[in-house]
């Protein structure tokens, strides 16, 4: 198969492929390189490894015609790599020239995604070259969700649960490779694990070396529902479909990593991704659901800042969480899940630990914060683009003491 996209000389090859199952693990793995011009160049990566990996652990667990899936496929069937291998020619300004065997439909997709990617960013639309086509996967009737105990992923899970159409599998990446491998990250899969069997539903566990290629090339903002979703394609057979839930509320489908219109387009004929909005509403209506829910509160994670389990309760993805549960009332939840105590001094701090320039969640705090303050001024400020985040922490400080001291005596 063969897709002609871009106009460029620079290819990034794939070859050496290898799909095995050993040690209750599936690993399905390539060889990496870029040619320009005919020429090898550098791969940037982190460390010397030239293998892009994508792994599936525990399969023991899997029924037994989901495991008899996993270990038949074809041993060159490369296709959960593709989300990646796109990525990275995109922001290397090249096309992907595959020597093993790649899903038809996921192959299209990711020439349609990174085509979105040329639209809103100007970066470069993948052409790709394929040995060729992958056979599809029997289907499995299973559905997947990814799960990281955040507020977006656990209010999906709870809203669905209540639906009637809860997932059938949890599925969590876990960081075990550079330049993730923090030493004490084991404690946060240990608790997303009891977090899971408390629920009742199996957690998949999945793992790559993914961001050891992507970060030289884009921070993980632009990368996790790429990675995420070659993740979920090693699946086949054992899920038809796999969740991400949606960062940004309904209506608002900003360019963005994970976008309803190129989420699933990283689907293959065997698996698809889903982009979840189960719950339309911003932050704010995620919290109210996690707060309602005893178990989504008891093991709600945001934090990125604090090594280890638990929620430092200082950083801004903890104070935007933490206003968000301010504002459901959801006071026990902040006490009981978070180091740090929510007040105007803690969020003014932001301004000087935020990146300069930066706007990110702070605008995200102050659209809903609007709804219960000094509308016109915070939603002014959430929507206006030459406000730095730096500022806007100052200011969201200062909005936060009049909302304090008005709403006190009420609350
Ligand atoms: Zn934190």
């Amino acid at each position: 198969m063969s897709i002609a996209h871009g106009v460029t000389t620079t290819h990034l090859v794939v070859d050496e492929p290898s799909r095995v199952v050993e040690d209750d693990t599936l690993a399905i793995s390539a060889r990496v390189r870029i040619r320009a011009d005919g020429a090898p160049r550098p791969t940037p990566v982190v460390g010397d490894t030239q293998r892009l990996i994508v792994r599936v652990h525990d399969v023991g667990q899997f029924d037994p015609d989901a495991l008899a899936a996993l270990r038949v496929a074809d041993p060159e069937d490369l296709t959960p790599l593709l989300p990646v291998l796109a990525l990275m020619a995109c922001r290397l300004d090249a096309d992907l020239a595959i020597d093993a065997a790649t899903c038809p439909v996921a192959t299209s997709g990711v020439v349609a995604a990174t085509a979105q990617y040329a639209a809103w960013w100007g970066w470069h639309g993948v052409g790709v070259q394929v040995r060729r086509d992958a056979a599809p996967q029997p289907a499995s009737g299973g559905r997947g969700l990814f799960f990281t105990r955040g507020l977006d992923s656990a209010s999906v899970l709870v809203a669905a649960s209540t639906a009637g159409h809860p997932p059938t599998h949890l599925v969590g990446l876990d960081w075990v490779d550079a330049p993730y491998d923090i030493a004490d990250h084991g404690d946060v899969w240990r608790a997303t694990a009891a977090a899971a069997a408390e629920s009742g539903l199996p957690l998949v566990r999945v793992t790559t070396n993914a961001r050891t290629f992507t970060d030289p090339l884009i921070s993980w903002d632009f990368s996790h529902a790429p990675v995420l979703a070659a993740t979920a394609l090693a699946l086949g057979g054992v899920v038809d479909c796999v969740g991400i839930a949606s960062t940004h509320p309904a209506g608002h489908p900003v360019p963005f990593a994970s976008h309803p219109d190129v989420d699933p387009l990283w689907s293959s004929a065997t698996v698809r991704i889903e982009h979840r909005l189960d719950v339309p509403g911003g932050r704010t209506a995620r919290a109210g659901v996690v707060a309602g829910d005893p178990w989504a509160a008891r093991w709600l994670a945001v934090c990125w800042e604090q090594s280890g389990e638990g929620n430092c309760g200082r950083c801004r993805k903890c104070l935007a969480t933490m206003c968000s549960l301010w504002l459901v009332g959801a006071d026990e939840v902040i006490a009981n899940r978070f180091a740090g105590s929510l007040s105007p001094s803690a969020i003014e701090s932001l301004a000087e630990s935020v990146p300069l320039g930066g706007r990110g969640i702070t605008a995200s705090v102050a659209r809903e914060l609007a709804a219960v303050g000094d509308g016109d001024t915070l939603d002014g400020l959430s929507v206006r683009t030459s406000v730095t985040e730096r500022r806007m922490a100052r200011a969201l400080g200062e909005a936060w003491r009049v909302v304090l001291d008005g709403t006190a005596a009420g609350r």
